[in-house]
């Protein structure tokens, strides 16, 4: 089996955001929000910080207590919203329950939504339109698979998981690259018949190790987008990586893979991001 390292793939896209820098002049600014000290958001953080200064770019974090009121945290979050020097936002969700998400997902410029939660982008993601911005998670599913040249079109493609910032939005980002695509969830009947056979099995279901060779079909490609922790407290992804090594013909690991290129795909949407209203 084959490790798709999640560095090549992000070196690629830095060699692109390098080029696409070179034709601006001034340096897009990332601006990250983050409620609360949750270990999570923090990590994420952290590393989305270190890219973009890996990759030249400017970022700024904006960090507000656990208990800011919706009304003080749409104030602020307006400003930043509106702010010139901001080219765009990374907002760390979920947010604690007194502020209304869904009010922000319609209050962030489209624009300046890096990752794809206004409406506007979501419904460009749907139908097809490559103008706004998906999800970064999504996104670098599809970066790993063309960074290495894995044929998308026509294959058979399994997701497992259907939430709005991983599974049904690569589900859409795989129709437009015209796959033919199973969204499996809690409810599905047949998990591992319907995942064995996948030519891609795309995991993001947030389960440890939940998907062991049973589940994969013989020379597929299984991307893995689960970051969980196993029973030792180690990172784990959601797919049983040692037990595959016979049955998969390419796999990414976790730590090391999708993770990597989604803060790559983050710097790729700031640097498009420049120029304003789309
Ligand atoms: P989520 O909102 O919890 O959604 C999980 C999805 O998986 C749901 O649709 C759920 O089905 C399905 N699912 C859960 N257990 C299942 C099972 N036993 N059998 C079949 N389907 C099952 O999670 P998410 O935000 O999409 O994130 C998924 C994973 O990706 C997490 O591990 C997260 O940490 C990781 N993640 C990684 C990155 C990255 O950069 N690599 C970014 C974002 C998220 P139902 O809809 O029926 O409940």
């Amino acid at each position: 089996m084959i490790t798709l390292k999640g560095a090549e793939v992000s070196a690629k896209i830095r060699g692109q955001v390098e080029e696409a820098l070179g034709q601006i002049t001034a340096v897009p600014k990332l601006a990250i929000i983050r409620v609360g000290e949750n270990p999570d958001d923090m990590s994420y953080e952290r590393g989305a910080t270190k890219k973009m200064e890996n990759f030249g770019l400017r970022v700024q974090s904006y960090v507000y207590p656990a208990d800011i009121s919706d009304e003080a945290f749409k104030a602020a979050f307006t400003e930043i919203n509106e702010d010139p020097d901001v080219t765009g936002i990374l907002l760390l969700r979920p947010l604690p329950k007194q502020i209304c998400e869904k009010d922000i997902e319609q209050m962030i410029d489209p624009a300046k939504d890096l990752d794809g939660i206004s409406p506007v982008n979501i419904a460009k993601v749907f139908a097809g339109d490559s103008t706004g911005f998906a999800p970064c998670t999504a996104e670098a599913v599809i970066e790993v698979l063309k960074a290495n040249e894995i044929p998308i079109e026509g294959k058979r493609v399994t997701i497992v998981g259907r939430s709005m910032v991983v599974g049904k939005p690569l589900a859409m980002l795989m129709v437009k690259e015209n796959a033919t695509v199973t969204i499996c969830h809690t409810r599905t009947r047949d998990l591992k018949g319907t995942c064995r056979n996948a030519e891609i099995l795309v995991a993001a279901a947030g389960r440890a190790k939940m998907l062991n060779r049973e589940y994969v079909g013989q020379d597929a490609v299984v991307i893995d987008v689960g970051i969980n922790v196993d029973e030792n407290g180690k990172l784990c992804g959601d797919v049983d990586y040692e037990t595959i090594q016979e049955t998969a013909s390419m796999a990414t690991p976790v730590p090391g893979g999708v993770g990597a290129v989604t803060t790559a795909v983050l710097a790729k949407h700031l640097v498009r991001a420049v120029g304003g209203k789309r």
